[in-house]
């Protein structure tokens, strides 16, 4: 499918390439010879912008309001604002948003990429790390790459089998897979240029997050510190592929030698022997890049296992866990840390958003680094220095009382770290904020976050076992369960809250907010047309005005949203694009406590513009399967173990109480209740493998598949009797 307008665009690459090549050892010639990276862009942004293809690099990016049509990085600028300077669609016409296109995606799990547009063309991501080049004017496929990820690796994913989008740069699309792999494509075609193994195979790693690129080097971490790895995020040339650097972000065995100085700092903040568990720390989703500083920044996930006094006993800050780090982009050196969360024992990550902007701060203009990571208070940070500038609760918070100004530390309250006894706490492991992507507007000066508000009960696991390869977390789950009854259920619902908070940085406070039926809705995108726009868990994708948050529109997505919207703008049209597709960690989880909206998952590109006349076919109402369990015959014993066996390994993507959150099949529903051999043949011995249903049967006996099915059993009749609280 190569067109006219990519030829030249491919024949420039191949002349590059072969000027490289054909230098061959003469090293002083290839210097004196080979084009120099801006060369490189020059000769490729001297084609007439219609022979461009994804002709995309840094000068490009650093210029981006010079092209406000194209949505050329993930969060458009490298400073990751999600901020549009386009106005065309504005506060006073969005009211005649319609829906101009859409296309529909194979998959039914999470879609939760920023489609990159650029060139002509548009470039993202859905579920199982599958990448799509669609005409941006019309939604016409041009090529779509699936990298065939083994079904069975999802199995490691924490959070479902997602993908943030890609980068593209100089002709090439970057995405990570869910197995670990970086692979390029060509912008053209779609066919791989190189492909690389990011991981240790034998570790259960993941990749969900989108690379970023900055001085020809692409950049790309991983997840999995729920399950038990060392983070790390590692920088590849992006003409071939080639490991430019790594930079690990926890200490590793402090008897074998430390990869840098760094590493031996940082092992001074942890005890215990943490590298047995992989201590965590994993750089999953945000980065951004200070272009004039030199700086790219990382945000560093939570320690593995979650529990502290498992990974660390006796405490420490266990560096960089819940820290931003700043590195050199071309070396991987470390710069400067700030961590938000020392010890962590909460799954409180610093992975989310991070936005930089200039703010007048007591009457300073600051080179400032904002972030509202998962433990509920939102930073002001110095992006020069790391210097701590302030921070406030944008969500309830129970787990500290400030954060002290001289110090930049959380002031815990006593028993929060739930050494003793459980502690009922705010924010949850989904955090106050999760990876859903904020969107700072300068001309309101606000941060729209996409906020949650869920308690969460942490306990100590004391019968903790480390089982590789699979959920370690630490954590006492029947102390966290929750209630099984009908009216628990019930009251619990609407404690689980979610809100777009319209949050000023400055005067650290919330200005206004949108409030949601419930946790888990999208990103958000704000405009120089007064426009804040976000997608819903209840299947809507809504305007508000960004100054006051009055609703302009909204349409039925039949879905629930969780991606963020971009804008673009093209042969004098500015469209608006988000990726529908109800789905991630909640979803997958919470079960019961899902909006009925949300479902089912109808995984989709849809793109609206000003006087839109499409329409979305009618959804075709599907009955579940009927009810049919067994009979139950288990000892209450059974079903303790049952419960416990469930929790440990089966829960995180079955969801609470095996009830499915409706993007995997409810188990309570599931023929294999009645026929043990069939339902051990799934769950030991891999006969749903290609299906994504990994084998247990190293971590579970046949004791253990049958406790959990006796389990399965009694919530199929719970439900049956109307007391799920369904
Ligand atoms: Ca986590």
């Amino acid at each position: 499918m190569i067109s006219m307008r990519s030829t030249w665009n491919l024949m420039a690459i191949g002349a590059v390439s072969l000027l490289l090549f054909a230098c061959g050892d003469d090293q002083a010639k290839q210097a004196e010879d080979a084009p120099t990276e801006e060369e490189v862009s020059v000769a490729e942004n001297e084609a007439p912008a219609e022979q461009r293809v994804a002709a995309v690099d840094g000068a490009r990016i650093i210029n981006a309001d010079s092209e406000p049509g194209s949505w050329m990085a993930h969060g458009r600028t490298y400073d990751e604002q999600r901020f549009s300077p386009l106005t065309q669609v504005n506060a006073a016409n969005a009211g005649e948003l319609g829906l101009a296109w859409f296309a529909d995606l194979e998959t039914n799990r999470g879609v939760e990429a920023s489609p990159i547009v650029v060139d002509g063309v548009m470039y993202t991501t859905s579920t199982w790390s599958i990448v799509y080049a669609l005409d941006p004017r019309t939604g016409e496929m041009l090529w779509t790459y699936d990298p065939e990820v083994p079904r069975e690796w999802g199995v490691y994913a924490c959070c479902d089998v997602v993908n943030r989008g890609v980068a593209v740069w100089q002709g090439k699309v970057f995405v990570g897979t869910i197995d670990g792999r970086l692979i390029a494509l060509d912008a053209a075609t779609g066919e791989v240029a190189w492909s690389v193994n990011t991981i240790d195979r034998t570790k259960p790693y993941t990749i969900t997050g989108a690379p970023r690129v900055v001085k020809g080097k692409v950049i790309i971490g991983n997840g999995g510190a729920e399950l038990g790895v060392r983070g790390y995020v590692t920088a590849y040339d992006v003409d071939n592929g080639e490991q430019a650097w790594r930079f690990y972000t926890v200490p590793g065995n402090p008897d074998e030698p430390f990869e840098n100085d760094i590493m031996k700092m940082a092992a001074l903040t942890w005890n215990g022997e943490w590298w047995k568990y992989g201590g965590g720390g994993t750089a999953w989703d945000s980065m951004a890049y200070d272009p004039e500083l030199d700086l790219l920044y990382i945000g560093v996930g939570n320690g593995s296992p979650w529990n502290q006094q498992i990974r660390s006993p006796g405490g420490g800050d266990n560096l960089f866990l819940s820290s931003i780090v700043a590195l050199r982009p071309e070396t991987g050196e470390y710069v400067w840390h700030y961590q938000t969360t020392p010890g962590e024992t909460w799954d409180y990550t610093a992975t989310q958003h991070m936005i930089l902007a200039d703010l007048e701060i007591d009457g300073v203009v600051r080179k400032t680094l904002m972030q509202a990571p998962k433990n509920g208070f939102f930073y002001v940070i110095d992006r020069a220095t790391g210097e701590f500038i302030s921070a406030e609760a944008y969500v309830p918070l129970n787990w500290a009382t400030h954060v002290d100004k001289q110090t930049g530390r959380p002031v815990e309250v006593e028993g929060a770290r739930f050494k003793n006894e459980p502690f009922v706490q705010s924010p949850a492991p989904y955090g106050g904020h999760n990876w859903h992507p904020m969107s700072y507007n300068p001309q309101t000066g606000l941060v729209y976050i996409p906020a949650l508000d869920m308690p969460f009960v942490y306990g100590h696991d004391a019968n903790f076992e480390y089982t590789p390869g699979r959920w370690n977390v630490a954590i006492d789950w029947l102390a966290a369960a929750l209630p099984s009854d009908a009216a628990g259920r019930k009251a619990l619902k609407p404690l689980l809250k979610g809100h777009l908070s319209a949050w000023d940085p400055v005067a650290q406070k919330e200005a206004w907010r949108i409030q949601h039926e419930g946790p888990w809705n999208g990103g958000a995108l704000s405009t120089a047309g007064n426009l804040l726009l976000q997608g819903t868990a209840d299947g809507r994708f809504v305007v508000y005005r960004a100054d006051n948050g009055d609703k302009l529109w909204e349409f039925k997505t039949q879905t629930g949203i969780v991606a963020p919207p971009i804008t673009y703008e093209i042969d004098g049209e500015q469209y608006v694009t988000i990726m529908a597709g109800w789905g991630g960690a909640f979803a997958l989880a919470a079960g019961y406590f899902v909006n009925p909206e949300s479902l089912p998952n109808l995984s989709r590109v849809l793109t609206f513009k000003i006087g839109g006349k499409n329409q979305l076919p009618a959804v075709e109402a599907g009955e579940p399967p009927a009810f049919d369990p067994p009979v139950l015959e288990a000892s209450a014993e059974q079903l303790t173990h049952g419960v416990n066996k469930y929790a440990q390994f089966c829960g995180v993507c079955h969801g609470d109480s095996s009830v499915g959150g409706g993007l995997i099949p409810d188990l309570r529903r599931s023929a294999f209740l009645s026929d043990t051999q069939a339902w051990n043949d799934v769950v030991l011995h891999g006969a749903l493998a290609d299906n994504g249903m990994a084998p247990f049967g190293d971590f579970m006996s046949e004791e253990d598949a049958e406790a959990v099915r006796a389990y399965v059993v009694d919530q199929a009749h719970l439900a049956m009797r109307g007391e799920s609280g369904e």
